[in-house]
């Protein structure tokens, strides 16, 4: 991959910088600028050495989203921003001829245009026209085919921008962990973990399975989970990774009726989890199973919370975080919901990275390349 460092002419030059501006809005404002903060490494190294910075991002929704609130927000950490209410056409053109050297300008939302998800070739076109190089710094999408991760990248020389290369540099170490290495993932939704916990399992010495993913695992060794939440996978795959002795799955659970709250809830061994009760969280020998291995890690990869967190079930998520906080094992920690969790509770500083990538970061675990990486080589 090249870098953005490896531009040798920047001056005067229109620069095409895909980055990561989807920050949370809520009533027309951005109300977290963690991902503007991330952007402006690069935002600011492409107008130190005077290029013409041309901004594209998206905001994921429905397709009707507007950039605008991020516009307002970035405003106040780029000065002089510009902002343009299109993406392509004679508009945007336009915009981009006004721009003198050092100045940043701000495309509307990629996604209002329904060509940029298609990876429709005549839009990544109708981008890369507006510019001479392109710089791709927005990971979370380089697990997508679109026209602006894979299309625009045929077209223009094409780089790194410095946080996209501090995420890869720093995933590639989990994909060459310590020993002994403790890989976690839970959360929900076997098909997108499956290829991950398979990848990881080779590599890491104990891979823990938590969540509604443990669910599928206990049932699968011939436990009721009750009314808990599965994902309905058919046995052999989970029976073949259960042979495994390097895979992990709770020991004890903590359990609650529909409609029940965490107060209401109890902790039940394996074999005692009745019909109409679900899985929510693991439990505190699970937990503190967990704990001894975190302790005693040099790597510790975390994605994934270990219970229905949005509901009050957090108790082995925080006990686990706490853990990793507290060590000095290098740790990783992904996935969005997960990152929410650990943010809460004031200990994402204390991981040595937190990724943003939440799919991608999975894909790039799973396959140590993702398509808007190879399309920069
Ligand atoms: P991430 O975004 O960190 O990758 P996921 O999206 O895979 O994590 O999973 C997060 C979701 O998993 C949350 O909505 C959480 O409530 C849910 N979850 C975790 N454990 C359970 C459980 N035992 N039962 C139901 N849902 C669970
Ligand atoms: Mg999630």
């Amino acid at each position: 991959m090249r870098s953005v460092r490896d531009i040798e002419v920047l001056e005067g030059i229109p620069v095409l910088l895909r980055t990561s501006l989807n920050a949370p809005m809520q009533d027309g404002k951005v109300v977290d600028d963690f991902r503007l903060k991330s952007a402006l490494p690069t935002i600011e190294y492409l107008r130190s050495h005077h290029a013409k910075v041309i901004l594209i991002s998206h905001v994921s929704g429905k397709g009707t989203e507007t950039l605008y609130p991020v516009y307002e927000a970035l405003s106040k950490m780029v000065r002089g921003l510009q902002w343009c209410p299109v993406a392509t056409g004679k508009e945007a053109r336009a915009a981009v001829r006004s721009l003198s050297a050092g100045d940043v300008l701000l495309l509307e939302n990629l996604r209002r245009d329904t060509r940029e998800e298609a990876n429709d070739p005549e839009f990544a076109k109708e981008l890369a026209m507006l510019a001479d190089v392109f710089v791709q710094d927005s990971f979370d999408v380089c697990h997508r085919e679109h026209a602006s991760v894979v299309g625009v990248p045929t077209l223009l020389s094409s780089y790194a921008g410095l946080t996209l290369e501090a995420e890869v540099a720093a995933l590639s170490t989990a994909l060459s962990p310590k020993s002994p290495s403790l890989a976690v993932i839970a959360g929900a939704k076997f098909s997108t973990k499956e290829p991950v916990l398979r990848r990881l399992i080779s590599l890491y010495d104990h891979v823990f399975v938590g969540g509604a993913l443990a669910n599928d695992f206990l049932r699968a060794k011939g436990y009721s989970v009750g009314a808990s939440l599965v994902s309905g996978i058919e046995d052999p795959r989970l029976t073949e990774l259960l042979k495994n002795p390097k895979l992990i799955t709770p020991v004890d659970v903590v359990v609650a009726k529909h409609g029940e709250d965490s107060t209401a809830s109890r902790t039940a061994a394996l074999d005692d989890i009745q019909a109409g009760e679900m899985v929510l969280d693991a439990g505190p020998h699970t937990a503190a199973a967990l704990v001894a291995l975190v302790n005693q890690a040099r790597t510790v990869l975390w994605n994934g919370p270990l219970g229905k967190t949005e509901e009050g079930f957090t108790t082995a998520t925080k006990t686990l975080a706490q853990a990793i906080a507290g060590s000095k094992a290098h740790s990783l920690l992904g996935g969005g919901d997960s990152v929410d969790v650990v943010d809460d509770l004031g200990l994402a500083g204390d991981f040595s990275f937190v990724s943003t990538g939440g799919g991608a970061m999975l894909d790039y675990l799973a396959y140590g390349t993702l398509p808007g990486l190879q399309a920069l080589k």
